[in-house]
């Protein structure tokens, strides 16, 4: 029999690619320049950023800078090697005794970012006799890092707790049962029911694992994130969290107890297999945790501001979801519409590109706002303004 040959890769990809931009689900990179404050340059213009994970406006802190370049200086641009074979600076173990007291917890871990963290983290702790159960809005770095753990998955609609339970119940005899949730979802800007996770993971048995990658550094009386603002710091089994997002850096970490830290060490691939963090980015982290613990008005402030986006939009008659916090959902809806009013705010100067499928479930596209440290009362007026306008349009 004859066998028929495969069309030629570049067709074959010109062919999917058009499937793709006929769903509007094309994508690109758009090259974006900093100027002052969360202004940015992109195409010739100037727009309102309001898309960034950095938070606290750390990233582009003089402070930041100065120890990352003095580091730099000192010890090169890369650490040469794994962790394990040559790429431990004291800046990293410095780094991880910092994020280990900032968090009150025994020990921490670092990876070279927010994804691989889950990757070795979740595959660490479970694999194919277990059970994983994870929210239908969980991260895509935590549902992956399920499916490369082996681990049976489950999925309860977003913030279902009863929906947990029974799954809970109906894998009983599973080895291991494992939960596993953003603290705060990340397309929604809501925070889990930690202290009913908490309540459900003790009744049935199951280790909790929270993914605070959004949360920490802005959320709870001290910034120690969204476990801290639900008053659950002590019950969850094991946390994650970025130094990409609020800290303005790159990598993630682990933080927990001594002996989950030294079972990463020895089991965790993306730990052992990948080169360590450059110092210069260990030591800005280092810094930009500082400023964390010295100036609680950045967080504070980022909060307010981001109530007064939420109130706006909501005055408006948007739907901002279940948004408590500083990631602030416009639901639209359909991706072609998506598209056109997130064309609409660049027209009006903001730059804030719609989120849609499959990063988001389908019919339920949407534009994300983020505000930072550096946005000022009249920066998140301009965009209510830009809103507001665009709304009457839609009518
Ligand atoms: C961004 C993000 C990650 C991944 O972190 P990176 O450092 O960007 O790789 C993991 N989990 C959640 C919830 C995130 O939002």
């Amino acid at each position: 029999m004859p066998v028929a040959s495969p069309p030629a890769l570049e067709a074959f990809l010109t062919q999917e690619l058009a499937l793709l931009e006929r769903k509007h689900w094309q994508r690109a990179c758009r090259v974006l320049e900093p100027t002052t404050g969360p202004l940015v340059q992109y195409d010739g213009r100037t727009y309102l950023h309001f898309a960034s994970n950095d938070y606290l406006s750390l990233a582009r802190d003089a402070r930041v800078i100065r120890a990352a370049a003095e580091a730099l200086a000192h010890y090169g641009l890369g650490s040469g090697a794994s962790r394990l074979m040559s790429g431990t600076s004291p800046l990293h173990e410095q780094l991880e005794t910092r994020l280990a007291q900032f968090k009150q917890q025994e020990a921490a871990l670092l990876f070279s970012s927010g994804y691989l963290t889950n990757l070795g983290l979740i595959t660490s702790l479970v694999g194919p006799e277990d059970v994983v159960v994870c929210d239908h809005a969980n991260h895509a770095s935590l549902i992956d890092a399920c499916r490369l753990s082996r681990a049976r998955l489950r999925v309860y609609p977003h913030g279902d707790v009863a929906r947990l339970q029974q799954l809970l119940e109906r894998h009983a005899t599973a080895h291991r049962r494992l939960i596993v949730s953003d603290g705060v979802f990340s397309m929604d800007g809501d925070v889990a029911p930690l202290r009913e996770l908490v309540d459900v993971a003790r009744a049935a048995e199951a280790w909790l694992l929270v993914d605070d990658a959004h949360g920490s550094f802005v959320l709870g009386a001290h910034g120690r994130g969204s476990l801290e603002l639900c008053g659950v710091e002590e019950d969850v089994t094991v946390q994650m969290g970025t130094l990409s997002k609020a800290l303005g850096g790159l990598g993630g970490f682990v933080v927990g107890a001594r002996v989950l830290i030294q079972w990463l060490l020895h089991r965790a691939r993306p730990f052992i297999y990948s080169t360590a963090l450059p110092p210069a980015v260990v030591a800005g982290a280092l810094a930009a945790l500082t400023i964390v613990e010295e100036e609680p008005e950045r967080r504070q402030r980022v909060l307010v501001l981001a109530a007064r986006l939420r109130e706006g939009l909501r005055a408006q008659g948007w739907d901002t979801l279940q948004s408590t916090t500083h990631i602030v959902p416009v639901l639209i809806g359909e991706t072609a519409t998506a598209l056109d009013v997130a064309q609409a705010l660049l027209a009006g100067g903001i730059y804030a590109p719609a989120v849609r499928p499959p990063t988001v479930p389908e019919g339920t596209a949407r534009l994300r706002l983020s505000v930072t440290a550096l946005h000022t009362d009249a920066h998140v007026d301009q965009c209510l303004t830009v809103l507001h306008d665009l709304r009457a349009r839609m009518r």
